[in-house]
């Protein structure tokens, strides 16, 4: 059994979160909850520049809209809070202190100008960026003379030299860096606030997070992590770093450029959350028995980070769809009215609605295409009129046959789906006209689509005088 599992997912307030986010913060729910472990929401709100306004809050909505949830965090608190970084500044500041220490840090004190010179002259060199550790042998008394003096300054790690670096990734085994291609990072600003390195670190630590599952950009951090881990003397976590999501075409890292990124922008387009999680579930993993419809309860017990793909997978558009297809098959009347109300054009009658969904319930991919697959229930319709005529005998023919059907709806007393099957059934049967050609003509002449839910359905939704005008209408196409 394992130690107490606690996951966390980390988030940043500088933009909408990514769906690749979601999906890393699903496998970290989902690991958390199978180990009867927490899962924590920790914000890092250290880069004051690229934070956008209301991003904090932004955060913990998409996750609720997700039907996720954390354990601590913003709003919940927990024992090891505050889980937003900016409000941890003081123990950035007592930790780092730590490190000054046991000589495991120093204090720079070079101008910007002074690195961007010799930045320049690396470059010039053909040289990798990197600091050129001129401060690192400052005498402790110096330096704290100068701290003490006002002069600006930054915290360094003093990253040790030709050191084999090794961290156990659960996707990919053992990975190894070399020290010597390690910059002496930045742990603490002049501002004040810590670096990510710093502060990502110290949190998972003090927060006592066992596993930390993130995107696998990570990866070339991980090392100085490892570092400061070692400088401080913590035992390290594990890591699983998740493959970024390919473009639905299978090239390149999934990007802006290409399509909406963002996890509220599938919400947005009428994806449930439920199909949205499944589907993240399946990129890069398969449950046993290769089912790909998983309730997040199934997927609860089953899923193990270490049975992840570690290759990039595409963000296939087109299972997508066919998941949300099923999942909104699933869905009760209510729910399905529920869930759709954002996406009813407000000029739809409202009374309606209920009525229509068992009927487009079949066909609808996204919740959106209400629009598209009911759009003939109100308002006019229009096309071409030769589409009546579509193997008809004769013009003559249809215009009886319209004339026929009209005179026998009339006389309908009561607007009910077997009177009309009767009435109109009946009717051609009676007359011999031919089926095929018959009922197309009639669906056309009353939906203007070739393609609509069973006819008959559609014509009580439609109501009694609406189909008679529609019919009418058919019939001064033709004349
Ligand atoms: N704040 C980082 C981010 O926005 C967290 C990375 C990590 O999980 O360590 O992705």
């Amino acid at each position: 059994m394992m130690n107490q599992v606690r996951t966390r997912m980390a988030p940043s307030p500088t933009g909408e979160m990514h769906v690749g986010s979601m999906a890393t913060l699903l496998k970290n729910y989902a690991f958390a909850k199978k180990y009867g472990g927490q899962f924590i929401l920790r914000i890092e709100d250290t880069d004051k520049l690229r934070e956008v306004p209301g991003g904090v809050e932004a955060i913990q909505a998409i996750i609720k809209r997700y039907g996720l949830d954390w354990d601590e965090g913003p709003g919940k608190g927990g024992e090891y809070g505050p889980y937003i970084q900016s409000a941890r500044l003081d123990i950035y500041k007592r930790e780092v202190q730590k490190l000054i220490d046991n000589d495991q840090a120093y204090y720079c004190f070079c101008s910007k100008e002074r690195l961007a010179e010799v930045k320049e002259q690396q470059m010039a060199n053909k040289q990798a960026p990197h600091y050129d550790r001129h401060c690192r042998d400052i005498s402790k008394e110096e330096a704290q003379q100068r701290v003490a003096n006002g002069e600006e300054y930054v915290i360094r790690l003093k990253v040790p030299e030709d050191q084999e670096i090794t961290f156990t990734d659960l996707l990919r085994g053992e990975i190894t860096f070399n020290s010597n291609l390690i910059d002496d990072q930045v742990l603490l600003k002049s501002d004040g606030y810590p670096t990510y390195h710093l502060a990502v670190v110290i949190d998972d630590y003090l927060m006592k997070i066992s596993h930390i599952m993130r995107g696998e950009e990570w990866i070339s951090s991980t090392p100085k992590h490892v570092l400061l881990y070692q400088a401080f003397g913590w035992s390290v976590p594990v890591f699983a770093h998740i493959p970024v999501f390919l473009n639905p075409d299978g090239k390149g890292k999934m990007s802006k450029r290409k399509g909406m990124v963002s996890a509220a922008s599938f919400l947005d387009r009428g994806y449930l959350a439920e199909a949205m999680l499944n589907f993240f579930m399946i990129l890069g993993w398969a449950k046993k028995d290769q089912q790909e419809v998983i309730s997040l309860e199934e997927y609860i017990q089953e899923f193990e980070p270490s049975d992840l793909s570690s290759n990039s997978v595409a963000f296939d558009i087109k299972k997508l769809n066919w998941l949300n297809g099923v999942y909104i098959r699933k869905l009760s009347n209510e729910q399905l009215l529920e869930k759709i109300a954002p996406f009813v054009p407000q000029d739809f009658p409202a009374d309606k609605v209920a009525q229509v969904l068992p009927l487009i319930q079949e066909r609808l991919i996204t919740l959106a295409d209400f629009t598209e697959l009911t759009k003939f229930f109100y308002g006019s319709i229009s096309y071409e009129t030769d589409l009546l005529l579509k193997k008809a005998d004769s013009k003559e023919l249809v215009i009886l046959e319209l004339n026929e059907t009209i005179k026998e709806i009339e006389t309908l007393s009561d607007w009910n789906l077997l009177e009309i099957e009767e009435k109109v059934m009946g009717l051609q049967e009676k007359k011999a006209w031919h089926r095929g050609q018959f009922f197309m003509m009639l669906r056309i002449a009353v939906t203007g689509e070739k393609a609509t839910p069973p006819l008959f359905d559609t014509m009580i939704v439609l109501g009694k005088e609406l189909v008679i005008s529609r019919l009418k209408e058919a019939l001064n196409k033709l004349s």
